[in-house]
């Protein structure tokens, strides 16, 4: 039985093509993106394809694209052994993390790639890493289960958990990295996979979960931060849960009128998470007292999760209907892999 595997095609670099008058990217139709990858045809799998219409720049994102992409893969789900979502690189990470809240139960290959140069170009980075997402959507273990059982990034030599990584380079052809998790494979002359990195789950059926809810913002703190910008930004119509991006291991400014503007929206209910501006580590609140005055305050510990799956968790635990203190408690649970606890 050849693999058949269902490419999502949503935009991004890897199907753009440069404007002959104003030399600008845009997107391209998709048989395009098939017509300058003829090796494609060598893997000899059973290829369908879904096309986003118009494909976007990966910018334009929305929350809605995220629940056309979930249902897609959900509608096809029986029918394929693998999913390849073409995603642009600048919001893949929130995709990925978004997905793999979605889609609970998930048992097959969900493989996110894109590249940094259009895949018409001669030094593309798309062919080779469509061939590739293609291979792992594919590849089974030795008990003949998929090997990928997750929302994955593939991205030039890796193979990352989704809701790991992070987009770390505007440049380079390694444009991600997850700086907490190990990678799920390497790629070099073969796949190598990491049996104990790989995400494995009980099996049940897959559930679709689509409500996602954007009741959420971020701060991000640096010295001078006011009191006044913090009390706004937390007073926002309609806000449920932010994600504060503090130093270091969690810290905060000790000042009490910054504190009190923090204790003051977590006392009107809203959901305040930790997450270290640090690429790498995690919030320990209690290891200073700058960290452990906001834990006092009732902001809670984002651990080691990426500032992309912490929001698209908020999204996702107040698109469930929880209130408060099922959103906390699901933050210090590890859902889909997303954290170290
Ligand atoms: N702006 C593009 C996008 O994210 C960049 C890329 O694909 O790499 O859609």
């Amino acid at each position: 039985m050849k693999p058949r595997i269902l490419i999502i095609y949503t935009g991004g670099t890897i199907g753009m093509i440069e404007d002959a008058d104003t030399k600008v990217l845009k997107p391209f139709d998709f048989t395009h993106l098939m017509e300058n990858v003829p090796k494609v045809k060598m893997l000899d799998y059973e290829i369908d394809n879904i096309q986003f219409h118009p494909p976007i720049d990966s910018s334009d994102m929305s929350i809605g694209h995220w629940q056309q992409i979930a249902s897609a893969i959900a509608d096809n789900y029986l029918g394929y052994d693998g999913f390849v979502v073409l995603h642009g690189t600048d919001t893949m990470a929130y995709t990925a993390s978004a997905l793999s809240f979605m889609l609970d139960n998930l048992h097959k290959p969900v493989i996110i790639t894109g590249s940094q140069l259009p895949i018409g170009e001669v030094r593309t980075d798309g062919e080779e890493n469509l061939i590739t997402a293609l291979q792992i959507a594919a590849a089974r273990d030795s008990h003949g289960e998929p090997m990928v059982q997750e929302v994955a990034i593939l991205f030039e030599d890796y193979l990352w958990r989704g809701n790991r990584a992070t987009k770390r380079s505007a440049d380079n052809f390694n444009a991600f990295k997850s700086y907490n998790y190990p990678y799920l494979a390497k790629i070099g002359l073969g796949i190598n996979f990491d049996a104990d990195a790989l995400l494995r789950s009980p099996k049940r059926p897959l559930t679709l979960r689509l409500e996602m809810d954007a009741a959420v913002m971020s701060i991000d703190l640096f010295p001078g931060i006011t009191p006044e910008a913090i009390a706004y930004h937390l007073a926002a119509p309609g806000i449920k849960g932010a994600v504060i991006r503090t130093y270091g291991a969690g810290n905060a400014p000790t000042s009490p009128a910054i504190i009190g503007a923090i204790r003051d929206a977590v006392k009107r209910g809203i959901v305040i998470v930790n997450v270290t501006q640090c690429v790498h580590g995690c919030v320990n609140s209690n290891r200073y007292e700058t960290g452990d005055l906001l834990c006092a305050a009732g902001v809670v510990s984002g651990h080691d999760i990426t500032f992309e799956a912490a929001m698209t968790k908020m999204m996702f635990l107040f698109g469930l209907g929880f209130g408060p203190v099922a959103v906390k408690k699901y933050l210090q649970t590890s859902l889909r892999g997303e954290i170290t606890i």
